[in-house]
Formats: C-alpha cells, structure tokens, sequence
C-alpha cells in the first residue's frame, strides 16, 4: 500500500489491463473510457490487454479502444497479449497483416509488458494463481498495480509485500471490501483497531448443511447481488472468497488475523468497515459495482465521476448486518486459520480450492467436497513457517494433485 499518496504525474497514462476479457477485466475498459471523458486533463491509454481466449472479444476491445483513445500519438492500438500460446499463434495466422510488433504470445509477452518502460499502471486482472507471476512483474518494474487477483496476494503476501517496498510500487486494492478499507483508513491516523469484512452470503446464505450438500451448479452460479467470473461465484458460494479474503487483508493491510472479522451483509451496500482506537467505526458504501474500487485505484489519491450508478434513496435501505456462520460455512475458519500461521498455507489452500473449484464447474465433485477437500489438503502439508517462491509454487502443484488425490477426481 503506498505510504502516501502519489499522483501519477504524466498527462498520458499508459494502462495495461491484464485478463481484460473478463468481469473486472470488462469494467476496467469501461473505467479507462469514462476517464476519457471525465478527466480531461489526462489521456486514459489502453496500453495493451490479454486475454487467454475468447480473441475475438480481445479485437473488439483494440478497436473499441480507438475510439476513445483520440490523443493517442499515431492512434497506435493497443497491444494484444495472448497467454495460452495456441490461441495467439492461431491469431497471427489468421491476421497476417496484423503488425507483429502489437502482439505478443505467451505468458512471458505478459511478463514482459508489464515490465515495459511505457506502461504506468497494471490491473492485474487474471483469475487464480495464474495472475501471480505478471503481477510480480508489475510491482518488480515498480509499477502502479490495481489488484484484483487476490490469489496473489493469498500465495505469495510476504514476497509481494517485501519486493514492493524494495520497488516502491503501489499497491492499491480492487476488491471492493479491500478498496473499502483502505478509503476507510484515511479517515485516521493510527493503525486501525479491527478491519471488519463485509459479506453478502453468497445464494446460500439461508441454506442448511443437507441443502447444500445437494446444491447444483446453477444454484451456486446465482449470486444475489454481483456478477462476477465463475471462479469467484462458487468462492462466494462457499465462503471461500471471504477466507481468501482475510488473508488478502492480513497481507495487503499488516495486520494480524485476530484484527480482522467478516460481517454478512446481504445487500452489498457496505464494502467494509474500519474501527479505530476510539470505537469510531468507518463504513465505505456505494451501489455493488466494481468500477468504483478500480476507478479509485487508478486515480488515487484523486476521486473522479464515475460510471457506477448512483445510490437510490427513494427506497428504504433495509440494511442487515448479521453474525456470520462458520459452522454452516466451514471456508471461513479455514481462512483465519490460514491468515494467522501464514507461511505455506495460503498457496496451499489456494491451488486446493482453485482446483477443487474446477472440479465442481465440471460436475466432477459435490458442492460440499470443495471445502472439505481443502481441509484435507491443509491439514496434511508439511508446513513451513518462511518459504522462497519457488517452494510455494512447488506446493501449489503438489496441493492440486493431492486434492484431485483425495477427492478421487480425474
Ligand atoms: P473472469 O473469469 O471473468 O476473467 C478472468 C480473466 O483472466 C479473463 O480475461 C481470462 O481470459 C483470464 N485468464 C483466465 N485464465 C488465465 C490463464 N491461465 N492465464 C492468463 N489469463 C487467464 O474473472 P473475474 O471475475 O474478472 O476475476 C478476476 C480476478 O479478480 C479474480 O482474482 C477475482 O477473485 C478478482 N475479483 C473479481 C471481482 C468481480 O467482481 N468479478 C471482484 C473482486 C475481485
Ligand atoms: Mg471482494
């Protein structure tokens, strides 16, 4: 997290949308064109964007772009970055005519621009582990990173954290309730006393244990109130993605597991809380939409229109806070317990519960075996308190194979 805040000084400002074919990946683009017309003392520039299918929605993105990217030198478009190899070389035989020097193959064309000398900022907005290595790129090279891919964060907190400082790269939260946090903190001057986590629940917020042992793809798919990649709706279904978030927290904040608490809130209004030494508690609150959070970290410390919509206060707010369960959602105790001996545990929890998850989108395995499984998995690593990168990425290949081990998955 920057110590203070930094305006990016250029008038121009190169962003690189990592994983733009996506739900945040989406919101970003519409972000960087909102800029365009609300800040008119900058050139918002898509840089470049990857994507690791779906080419045709990453053209689209390239020729949209150009439309609002009028002060661009040249209309130079913006690079496209394939990650899956096949993809890209399919791409290029297909465009023959395309420059070669806008494109780039493979997960090291990512790495790559991500360190470009151009680029000002990163939304590092890859799902899953996958996200890990271009996002170290990015805060290696010192770069500005919007930072929605938690599971960075969840597999590698210290490393990131320790190379941030040495690069001065800043840090700045997409989650929302991470987002929510950090604006929350600025109203004091202490390290806060509790970072309270806000919830909705997820669609099975009133379901019983049976229920859920029974739940469908398409029930765990519906989530009340955002719409989201399917990695991070079954997260939500789960819980899971409040586990990854405490630890998120524990990380990107500094603080220890036992300064944080998760609240559930079904109406995803409030993004997080914050108490501080007084009993004063902070709350950040705005409609569930997630151009807000990235809008605020690529413009930080400044605050712009932004496209989201606006609160509807011609109807009653109805807002609930309630304790939430762990006993019914078991991913929580899991990501307490994770936060508070850190080390090895978040890779391993992750790459669990990232295969797992795989699994049940593929209607391998019951909803109730992905958090059971990464129980499992957890409980019988060998635990080492300081790991290297190297042996968390050693653990997060041996996690996914035990997983599918235990669950007797193909
Ligand atoms: P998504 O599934 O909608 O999009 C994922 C993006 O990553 C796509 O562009 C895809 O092409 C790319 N991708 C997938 N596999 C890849 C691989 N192996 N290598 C490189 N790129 C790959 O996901 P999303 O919902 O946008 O979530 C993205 C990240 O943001 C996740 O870490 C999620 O936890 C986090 N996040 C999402 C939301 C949300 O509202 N969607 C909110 C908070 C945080
Ligand atoms: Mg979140």
């Amino acid at each position: 997290m920057p110590d203070s805040p930094s305006e990016m000084s250029k008038t121009v400002r190169n962003v690189l949308v990592l994983g733009s074919t996506g739900s945040i990946g989406t919101a970003t683009i519409n972000v960087l064109r909102n800029l365009n017309q609300v800040d008119p003392e900058h050139h918002w520039r898509l840089w470049g964007a990857s994507a690791h299918s779906k080419s045709d929605a990453l053209i689209s993105i390239q020729s949209e772009a150009l439309t609002w990217n009028p002060h661009c030198a040249n209309k130079t478009p913006c690079r496209l970055l394939f990650s899956d190899k096949d993809l890209g070389n399919a791409f290029l035989s297909s465009h023959p005519h395309i420059p070669k020097a806008t494109v780039g193959i493979g997960p090291e064309s990512l790495i790559e621009a991500a360190q470009n000398p151009e680029v000002d900022a990163v939304v590092a907005a890859i799902v899953g582990r996958a996200g890990l290595e271009s996002t170290l790129a990015a805060i290696e090279a010192g770069k500005r990173v919007g930072l929605a891919n938690k599971e960075t964060m969840v597999v590698a907190g210290p490393v990131v954290q320790k190379m941030a400082k040495t690069t001065n790269a800043e840090l700045l939260p997409v989650d929302s309730e991470h987002s929510a946090i950090f604006q929350c903190m600025q109203g004091g001057t202490n390290r806060p006393k509790k970072i309270i986590l806000t919830a909705s629940g997820g669609p099975f917020r009133t379901w019983n244990k049976k229920e859920m042992s029974e739940a469908t793809l398409e029930s765990a798919l519906s989530h009340p109130t955002w719409e989201m990649g399917p990695k991070i709706t079954i997260d939500s279904a789960t819980m899971m993605n409040k586990a990854l978030e405490v630890i998120e927290a524990r990380w990107l904040f500094d603080l220890p597991a036992e300064s944080i608490e998760v609240v559930v809130h079904p109406q995803s209004i409030i993004h997080s809380m914050v108490e501080f030494e007084d009993g004063s508690v902070l709350a950040q609150m705005s409609p569930p939409d997630m151009q807000l959070p990235i809008q605020y970290a690529l413009t930080y410390p400044n605050r712009l229109p932004c496209d989201s919509p606006a609160f509807d206060r011609s109807q009653n707010w109805g807002l609930e806070l309630e304790v939430a369960d762990r006993e019914r959602f078991p991913a929580l105790n899991l990501g307490f317990e994770v936060a508070k001996v850190g080390g090895t545990a978040g890779a391993v929890l992750n790459a669990a519960n990232e295969e797992a998850v795989g699994l049940f989108l593929d209607g391998q395995i019951r909803f109730t075996d992905i958090v059971e499984g990464c129980r499992d998995v957890l409980a019988n690593h060998h635990f080492e308190s300081n790991p290297p990168l190297s042996r968390l990425l050693e653990l997060d290949r041996w996690a996914r194979s035990e997983l599918r081990r235990r669950l007797k998955a193909s």
